[in-house]
């Protein structure tokens, strides 16, 4: 589609309305797809308050997160978009067509979805093993629970520089994998691909406050976090 910018649509659609309404007072409606806005992002609401994953993650690393780094990313693309770079109706179209996004959009996309999705798969008094048909599934392509959490937690900390660590679905089939930056595997340019069940944000800003260096002793928390339920969600 070719770019269009916001104003530039609001324009055409109030001169397409008049010119319609001269000439066919009768036909007003134009079709949903014609009237569409861009898609743009939104934060989430946190689900929980800033303190509430302690001891786990501290409360001013979750607030400095959600407020500053998390906002700027969804301040970000949505300034892209609304320059008109490009137009995408929603965000499985925004990451399937990743590659011909701009590097702005891409990386602040990227970061704007994986926290939205990262606050949902936490929550207070989370971790323990699932039931129920996602643990059958892990059960099924790792072996157990334990090899699963083993070799999620090896791509979290194999995973060199910013990043983050990921359990998807993938024509059929549980995987674990990582990205780069703010990539995520529904991006059409990422090499690892799938519908993400379950990740963890690798970037020093996660953890940095409260366990420094130790990316290790934070994924090793990090799993005191995991809103099963809601990964389960995700599967069906
Ligand atoms: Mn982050």
């Amino acid at each position: 589609m070719k770019p269009i910018t916001r104003r530039k649509f609001v324009e055409d659609s109030i001169k397409a309305t008049a010119a319609a309404s001269l000439f066919a007072p009768f036909a007003l409606n134009a079709s949903p797809s014609e009237m569409a806005a861009p898609y743009l992002f939104t934060q989430v609401a946190l689900p929980y308050a800033f303190n509430a994953l302690e001891p786990n993650i501290d409360a001013m690393t979750m607030e400095i997160h959600y407020t500053k780094h998390h906002a700027a990313y969804i301040k970000n693309v949505n300034e892209e978009i609304a320059a008109g770079k490009f137009f995408y109706e929603n965000e499985k179209d925004f990451f399937t067509n990743a590659s011909k996004l701009s590097a702005k959009a891409k990386n602040n996309g990227g970061g704007a979805w994986n926290h939205n999705f990262f606050w949902q798969i936490m929550k207070p008094s989370g971790g323990g093993a699932p039931s129920g048909k996602i643990s059958d599934a892990i059960n099924g392509a790792f072996g157990s629970f334990d090899k699963f959490k083993e070799e999620l937690t090896k791509a979290a900390l194999g995973r060199f520089g910013s990043g983050w660590a990921w359990l998807v679905t993938h024509e059929g089939k549980l995987k674990i994998g990582s990205t780069a930056n703010q990539d995520n595997p529904m991006m059409d340019s990422s090499e690892f691909k799938g519908t993400p069940l379950l990740g963890i944000d690798v970037w020093e800003h996660a953890y940095y406050l409260k366990y420094q260096n130790k990316r290790n002793e934070y994924v090793a928390s990090w799993w005191n976090t995991v809103n099963w339920d809601e990964v389960a969600k995700k599967l069906s």
